[in-house]
């Protein structure tokens, strides 16, 4: 007993691992691909820590390093420089199948010539799990995924969302403390892509001490599921929050653009009281949420590059004869069903033109006059971006 117990000890040691370090620690990563001048870095000092149980969405437009990270993660790519930890455990050395990681991928990535099954079965051999146990934990990760009387087809007798369960029935097998999924509904039509979504987010609950990182290019996944969400943007991480404070006060433009979508206005700041701020848009006084952010103190007034972030929803249209209200004039229209995406060019500011989302039908054509109207703290302020890094 006793001998169990300091071999425990020594093992902790040597890895350095602890029940409370973070599930997935990135620590300074940078991978290339390539060599010498042609190339191409896909990460650059990447930083992230994931706690057991939480789920990051890793967020960026397609060739912004996603893959890269969870490949360097899993073992599938071999940073330059930097250390990728598992429970605190510095796996940057160890082989893929060794890291006891569960990975899914949107190409599926299953054994044509196995069944369902043996697919799912397949990664637990490979992990040692012991003979008698494989029969019942291929039939539990099936049944998670709705998936159980699936077992004896071949993946060609499946559709694609069924064949992407079985996918996930297979990482799930080997009872992995991190998940990785890579854009794993892209390769789904839409409506799939929604009923999968739901049942993504009711697999993370089930699975409350599971660690997950999520590869997606779609904001709207990554709002559903993550608790916070890392902003990739030319293989660095830009900015990390929680969903809500990076949609609500984005920390950069192309996170303010990216996440949702969001009108950004060159905006002078007049004064700013607290986290209120007072400015003007084509010289229309507006009322606007002034963000003091915890790091790296933000001088609204004298740094003159603000912006200002307001979402398609919040910009109200009005009558142009309204007081106060912005003259502008429509110079687009699209119906989406539900509601209408205008697009307003402001009178003076034909070169920065506002969306706005109204509901319903709104048959008004292009060249009407209209008023904008910001609604008291409707809108935030966003740093302008700096000079291109
Ligand atoms: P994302 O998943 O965000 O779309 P990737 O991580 O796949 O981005 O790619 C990041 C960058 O690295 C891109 O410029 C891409 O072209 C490049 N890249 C990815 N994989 C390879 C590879 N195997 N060989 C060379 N370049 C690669
Ligand atoms: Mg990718």
């Amino acid at each position: 007993m006793s001998r169990i117990n300091t071999r425990r000890v020594t093992a902790t040691a040597t890895h350095g691992a602890t029940d409370h370090a973070p599930a997935i620690t990135f620590d300074r990563v940078n991978v290339a691909y390539g060599r010498g001048r042609g190339a191409t870095r896909a990460l650059i000092d990447f930083n992230l820590r994931v706690s057991p149980g939480e789920t990051v969405a890793l967020l960026g437009p397609s060739g912004s390093g996603k893959s890269t990270a969870l490949k360097a993660l899993a073992g599938f790519t071999q940073p330059v420089s930097g250390t990728v930890r598992l429970g605190g455990r510095d796996v940057t050395d160890l082989p893929p199948a060794k890291r006891g990681i569960g990975v899914v991928v949107q190409s599926y990535a299953l054994f044509p010539h196995m069944r369902v099954a043996e697919n799912v079965a397949f990664g637990l051999r490979s992990h040692r799990v012991p003979r008698s146990e494989i029969g019942g934990r291929v039939s539990d990760a099936l049944a998670m995924v709705g998936m159980s009387a699936y077992g004896k087809r071949f993946p060609r007798e499946l559709s694609g969302g069924q064949q992407q369960r079985v996918a996930i029935a297979r990482a799930l097998a080997i009872r992995p403390k991190v998940l990785l999924l890579d854009e794993p509904l892209a390769a789904l039509d839409a409506q799939l892509r929604q009923s999968m979504l739901t049942e993504l987010q009711q697999l993370r609950a089930a699975l409350p001490d599971t660690a997950m990182l999520y590869v997606t290019h779609d904001q709207s996944e990554a709002l559903a599921l993550a608790d916070r969400i890392a902003v990739m943007r030319d293989a660095r991480l830009v900015d990390i929050d929680t969903a809500e404070n990076l949609w609500k006060r984005p920390p950069s433009s192309f996170t303010a653009a990216f996440l949702g979508g969001a009108n950004l206005l060159p905006a002078v700041v007049t004064r700013v009281i607290g986290t209120s701020a007072l400015v003007t848009v084509g010289g229309t006084p507006v009322t606007a949420q002034a963000p003091q952010p915890e790091i790296g103190h933000v001088d609204w007034e004298s740094d003159s590059g603000a912006l200002l972030c307001i979402r398609p929803h919040a910009v109200n249209l009005v009558s142009p004869a309204e007081r106060g209200a912005m003259p502008a004039r429509i110079v687009g229209t699209v119906w989406r069903g539900a509601s209408t995406r205008l697009t307003v060019a402001l009178v003076g500011m034909p070169e920065t033109p506002i969306e706005a989302d109204v509901t319903g039908h709104d048959e008004r054509p292009v060249g009407t006059e209209v008023g904008v109207r910001f609604p008291d703290q409707g809108a935030v302020l966003v740093p302008a971006p700096g000079p291109v890094s």
